[in-house]
């Protein structure tokens, strides 16, 4: 709310206005109640009982609050993991006796107290994780687990701003991690604002940790392995992640924390990114084999540090308990991210998935031209619909980060061809964190601004056709500007056996709090969507069986040949419709990119850059 004037400021100004009869007494009161200068001061204790791991406990003592006021749980703008629905054994205790709590909705409850003071008690009960676990939730387990975050804490609605001290009380020979800041209290330590409270997860448990310094800034890594975990080359893990780090440095001048965490998990898969940690499903047997997947992995969500975390995009503003407004920006916040996950690891001498840029480029424009969404939705459009509900772009789907990959592709040749080689989309990066490193956040357009600053060159006709339009790029163009052709020839897609490959681009799905399945087709022109299926339908049954999970229907695909029919049953609002999905076999494009046969001297030296990773 009011954070630009004190209360010297205000009374000030009262004094000066015409209304300044008004007795003394009444305008400080006014003053308090309409301008709320009072913060609440708020200390969170977080307790493990040892002998049971099916649930930790919550205490938040908040002193200086109204008598009546809200707590609320935070949702995440991507992964909205609703933990409220495990709220447990919530009672608040005020200064004299008890206090009341009423839900007033899912994530908002409101406490009533006495004394402007109350202590809040609840536990969260640990949902049973069916399948492999998602490394950023939260967990417990006898040898440790992940606490804090979005998954732990209610907060103050309000009073977002507010500072808090976080304590835990944990089994003795646990250690903690975590990106919160220390205190002198090692079990101890202080969230300068709530969005940083929820921002931070916290490791807690035992487990193994190294260190190394970029740019005199400490950064840990840390392991915690499963009973039967498999061993791996850790000195080969830290110096690659020592190597991702030293890049980000190299790109942006300077790291833009004190202390970062990665904190690497076996037994879990995905990844989420902080403002100065991340935690990584990094199983060991993968590490054993191959580490590749989870450096990129790595390079990703550390790179978002800097681009998501620092450079927002406009939508994603102070923490809620509502969900966030859809963003326009995600295609540059996944687009280049993974754009710089794949470079930092060249730049490094890591192993990358394309041996060499040309190859990755060639998979960038295959995956494009077999999506004909792009042709259809905007970069903005695709950056909405990625964590919009499914069935937002209609019966196609669409990838914002590959779209923005690809954008952010041509945009560097552009840049490279118009500054000689100059500059890159380097440039564009550390100019965008120059002017949104603070509370505002960009919009394409200040992209587009950023882009044309760097390169001197007019990109607005580039942003119109494929950031806010949707018109087919025409890679031959800029290709052509480092050198490069390319063809693209459609080919049957062959099975293991060598025969042609059924279509199975289609799945089913279910909507929380609904038992349905519903059908989901990856564009209408998939041989599901031309017997006319479409994305929504609520399946009745396949093969004259209703379903009773989405294995079901992916055995039935599993099973199926060219040739075969398969029934699908859907309950429409016109009625119940029987369709027959004849399956046939399907083409995907192969892309070669090869050098023109006549280049300029200018069209080697840029190619020779971009292709050395500079
Ligand atoms: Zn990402």
């Amino acid at each position: 709310m009011l954070k630009k004037f004190n209360a010297a400021t205000i009374f000030a100004l009262i004094m000066l206005s015409a209304s300044a009869q008004y007795p003394f007494k009444h305008w400080t009161e006014s003053i308090e109640t309409r301008y709320d200068l009072h913060q609440p001061i708020v200390d969170y204790l977080l307790t493990v009982d040892s002998t049971d791991f099916s649930s930790f406990a919550v205490e938040i003592k908040i002193r200086n609050v109204a008598d009546t006021f809200h707590v609320a749980m935070v949702t995440h703008p991507e992964y909205d993991d609703r933990y409220w629905q495990f709220v447990e054994d919530f009672f608040v205790e005020a200064k004299n006796g008890k206090g009341k709590i009423l839900r007033e909705d899912s994530a908002l409850w409101k406490i009533v107290t006495n004394g402007r003071e109350a202590v809040l008690h609840y536990r969260i009960h640990l949902p049973n994780v069916t399948g492999i676990r998602s490394s950023w939730k939260a967990y417990l387990t006898p040898t440790g687990g992940l606490v804090g975050g979005p998954h732990s804490f209610m907060y103050v609605v309000g009073a977002t701003l507010v500072p808090s001290h976080v304590a835990f009380n944990i089994p003795n020979d646990w250690e903690i991690v975590t990106g919160l800041q220390a205190t002198s209290d090692k079990k101890a330590f202080y969230a300068p604002s709530v969005a940083v409270l929820v921002d931070d997860p916290v490791f807690i448990g035992k487990f193994k940790s190294w260190h190394f310094t970029v740019d005199n800034t400490p950064h840990r890594v840390i392991y915690w392995a499963l009973p039967d975990s498999k061993g791996f080359d850790t000195t080969m893990l830290v110096s690659s992640i020592e190597k991702i780090a030293q890049q980000a440095v190299l790109l942006f001048g300077r790291p833009t924390y004190r202390d970062y965490s990665f904190m690497l998990q076996d037994g879990a898969v995905g990844a989420l990114e902080h403002n100065n940690s991340v935690t990584v499903g990094a199983p060991s047997s993968q590490l054993a084999n191959s580490m590749g997947g989870i450096l990129s992995e790595i390079a990703h969500e550390y790179f978002h540090t800097w681009n998501l975390m620092r450079i927002r995009p406009v939508e994603y503003r102070d923490v809620d308990y509502k969900t966030p407004p859809l963003s326009k920006g995600l295609w540059f916040s996944e687009g280049l991210t993974i754009f710089y996950s794949d470079l930092f690891l060249r730049r490094a001498g890591l192993t990358v998935f394309d041996s060499t840029r040309s190859f990755h480029l060639e998979n960038l424009i295959r995956r494009y031209t077999v999506t004909p969404a792009y042709l259809r939705f905007s970069a903005e459009k695709v950056s909405e619909a990625s964590y919009g509900p499914i069935g937002m772009l209609g019966d196609y789907s669409a990838s914002t980060h590959l779209q923005g990959e690809v954008l952010g592709s041509m945009l560097d040749l552009i840049i490279r061809d118009a500054s000689n080689g100059n500059k890159s989309f380097d440039d564009v990066m550390r100019k965008m964190l120059e002017r949104f490193s603070g509370e505002r956040g960009f919009t394409s357009k200040d992209i587009e601004q950023a882009v044309k600053d760097v390169c001197g060159c007019n990109v607005h006709q580039f942003f119109t056709d494929h950031v806010y339009g949707s018109k087919q790029i025409d890679f031959s163009k800029y290709l052509k500007l480092i050198g490069l052709q390319h063809t693209i020839e459609w080919k049957d897609v062959l099975s293991s056996d060598q025969k042609p490959a059924p279509d199975l681009k289609a799945f089913v799905y279910q909507l929380p709090n609904e038992n349905a399945f519903r059908m989901a087709i990856s564009n209408p022109t998939v041989v599901w969507g031309r017997a006319g299926l479409h994305t929504g339908d609520i399946v009745k049954s396949v093969n004259g069986k209703p379903l009773t999970s989405d294995l079901d229907f992916r055995s039935i695909q599993r099973n199926a040949k060219i040739g075969d029919t398969i029934v699908v049953e859907v309950q429409r609002q016109s009625g119940v419709q029987k369709i027959n999905v004849l399956l046939t076999g399907y083409q995907q494009p192969v892309v070669q990119i090869t050098q023109m046969p006549a280049i300029t001297e200018k069209q080697r030296r840029l190619y020779e850059q971009w292709v050395s990773g500079k």
